[in-house]
């Protein structure tokens, strides 16, 4: 008899992106001549850059030439890689980062997924409110959580709401904590933790034994200097923290699929019976177990954004998206609304006007406007009254949205 995991009936049925196309389609049958503005999903919608596409174009050639072509690749990444990596994210800002400790991988949602896999099943997870719902769910799959209680909050996860109340900075939990999943530059909310902020959870994770699981996958959008870019900014970060960068928002591959995880070797936690281990090993067994590897023609057109040029044509396209950013929170502004986010991070949220909840604010906006976004109660309970719209539309579409909210 093969029974099943039943911690994946714990989670709620309805996923958020599924329920925002399931009301759109619903809007369209019966007002089939709308001009419906897609604010929502936050996925790209430049092109890759030209430099990853020659770069590719290049890799493919090779895999036609028997004397070129590769097979299996470390399952870690090749060395082009890793070292461009290091050097552009790392060692140019004096942070140190070894070879062995950078993973390449399919993008940084199977790694903030999977990375849960390699604690024990009794820790204590404490996760951001509201924030990216990978984390929670994969620990709710594993089983490291009770069940979805009727206010919205799984029991045996402690929940650190980041609000406009607390400047979107969340406290200290007041139990231990083992496992805290921090995202800066946030999703949803777009706003980000300071050095003093970051220099808080390191602290606390240091004092407390506990793992900080940092998802930069936004931090080329930062533009503040006060806001680290790597959490190895912080001193003492490299003894608590794993990091996750992606390459999906930094260089639009999305739906090219390359990420990477850094675990330095000094990161460690305990065994049952006491003895203190680093992480990096575990990591990398799950990873070479489990993982075979980036497909080599994607790691020669994630390394291209390195060079000069494709620094530029990176940096053109992160300006394109920011600049739809100051247009919708500045419009937003102006039509009286309370927009947070849009400075370091492509999300800007916005409080949901005369006290709507997020859903009545979707169906609203959805009607009045026909503009799509995503109601905030999909990424946690501090979600609800707020609302998120993405600058990764196109200009036309941007202006046009923002034009049609501050009409009133
Ligand atoms: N982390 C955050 C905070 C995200 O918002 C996303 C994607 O939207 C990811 C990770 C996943 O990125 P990837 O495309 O690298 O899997």
């Amino acid at each position: 008899m093969a029974y099943i995991n039943e911690n994946y009936f714990k989670l709620p049925g309805n996923y958020l992106f599924a329920e925002v196309a399931r009301r759109v389609l619903a809007y369209r049958e019966t007002h089939p001549a709308a001009d419906i503005i897609r604010l929502g999903i936050g996925d790209v919608t430049l092109p890759l850059p030209a430099v990853s596409v020659e770069a590719m174009r290049q890799a493919a050639a090779e895999m036609g030439h028997r004397e070129t072509f590769r097979g299996y690749g470390p399952e870690q990444g090749y060395d082009f890689l890793i070292n461009a990596i290091i050097n552009h994210n790392y060692k140019r800002r004096g942070l140190t980062v070894e070879a062995d400790e950078v993973f390449v991988s399919d993008g940084s949602k199977s790694d903030c997924g999977n990375i849960q896999e390699i604690f024990a099943i009794d820790n204590v997870v404490a996760i951001t409110d509201p924030v990216y719902p990978v984390y929670l769910d994969t620990n709710v799959m594993a089983g490291r959580t009770g069940a979805l209680g009727p206010d919205g909050r799984f029991a045996g996860v402690v929940y650190l709401p980041s609000t406009a109340e607390n400047g979107f900075a969340p406290s200290l939990p007041e139990t231990p904590v083992d496992m805290i999943y921090l995202c800066c530059p946030n999703n949803p909310t777009g706003t980000t933790l300071s050095r003093a902020e970051l220099a808080k959870w390191v602290d606390y994770a240091r004092k407390n034994d506990a793992v900080i699981l940092f998802d930069a996958a936004y931090a080329a959008y930062i533009t503040e200097p006060d806001v680290p870019r790597s959490i190895y900014e912080i001193d003492g970060a490299r003894d608590v923290a794993i990091e996750f960068r992606s390459f999906s928002k930094t260089a639009g591959f999305t739906g090219t699929r390359c990420g990477y995880t850094v675990v330095p070797k000094t990161v460690t936690a305990k065994a049952k019976d006491g003895s203190r281990h680093p992480l990096n090993p575990l990591w990398n067994r799950r990873h070479s177990t489990k993982f075979n590897g980036t497909a080599y023609i994607v790691q020669r057109g994630a390394a291209a954004i390195y060079t000069d040029e494709g620094q530029e044509q990176v940096r053109e396209n992160i300006a394109y998206y920011m600049e739809n950013a100051r247009i919708i929170r500045e419009g937003l502004t102006a039509a009286g609304y309370t927009a947070y986010g849009g400075v370091n991070a492509p999300y800007i949220w916005l409080k949901t006007p005369d006290g709507m909840t997020s859903w009545e604010f979707f169906d609203h906006l959805l009607q009045e406007k026909n503009i799509v976004g995503t109601p905030g109660a999909g990424f946690g309970p501090c979600g609800e009254g707020y609302f998120r719209l993405t600058a990764f539309g196109g200009r036309e579409d941007t202006e046009k949205a923002v034009a049609r909210i501050k009409e009133g």
